[in-house]
């Protein structure tokens, strides 16, 4: 199964995407996770991208778009994978499916985790991640057990840089201008599911699989 994971930044595509991995059993490819990685090891991608993830905007599609295209040729792919971040405006909507039909293969689904603005932003601006594993915390909401330390691997916990206020505003216009009409393509093609996404994790997690299972009954 190829899943999309559509929602705006703070939206609780990175969380849902690594428990739907779990799941399903098909790696979950984040590009913003790949950038971040090419970003510390300082590549030469990640020297380029920095500039544009620093601005909480896209990074050209021409970079991303080859990073998703390696990725999903690997062999941990061939029962499926989770796209969490990826497409994120129309032209990398059209690169993937003409990718991945000359690979034989196609979206399943395109899930859309729905949050109102104002939680967006309070759940960017508090959200905590550690270094080392990804995990995600939110300084009120969901506080690590000792200040700073991820609870699952003991590494220091930060703040991402394009999570502090100056960036969000700016992440969160790009979502609305570039990614949201992604809701209406996958919608005429009969993929889009939506999902709302206040509550308990494991509560949104089955609204996902249930919608999942539902539309796998009717196809
Ligand atoms: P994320 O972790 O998904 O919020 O992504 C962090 C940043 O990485 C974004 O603000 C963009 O600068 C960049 N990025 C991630 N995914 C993409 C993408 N599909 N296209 C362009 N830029 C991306």
């Amino acid at each position: 199964m190829n899943l999309i994971l559509l929602g705006a930044p703070g939206a609780g595509k990175g969380t849902q995407g690594k428990n739907l991995s779990e799941t399903y059993r098909i790696p979950q490819i984040s590009t913003g996770d790949i950038l971040r990685a090419n970003v510390r090891s300082k590549t030469q991608l990640g020297v380029k991208a920095r500039e544009y993830m620093d601005k909480g905007v896209l990074v050209p599609d021409d970079v991303v778009v080859n990073m998703v295209v390696d990725r999903i040729q690997q062999e941990d792919c061939v029962n499926g994978f989770i796209l969490d971040g990826f497409p994120r405006n129309l032209n990398q909507a059209e690169v993937l499916e003409s990718t991945l039909k000359k690979m034989g293969k196609k979206i399943d689904f395109a899930i859309g985790i729905d949050v109102e603005r104002k939680e967006l932003v309070r759940r960017l601006s508090g959200r905590r991640v550690c270094r080392k594993c990804g995990a995600s915390y939110h300084v009120i909401f969901n506080p690590p057990v000792n200040i700073g330390m991820c609870d699952k691997c003991d590494s220091e916990i930060y703040q991402r840089d394009d999570d502090k206020e100056e960036t969000i505003g700016a992440r969160l216009k790009v979502y609305e201008e570039e990614t949201f009409p992604l809701i209406e393509y996958y919608t005429g093609k009969g993929l889009y599911r939506s999902v709302d996404g206040i509550g308990s994790v494991d509560r949104i997690k089955k609204s996902i699989t249930d919608a999942i299972a539902k539309g796998s009954d009717n196809s």
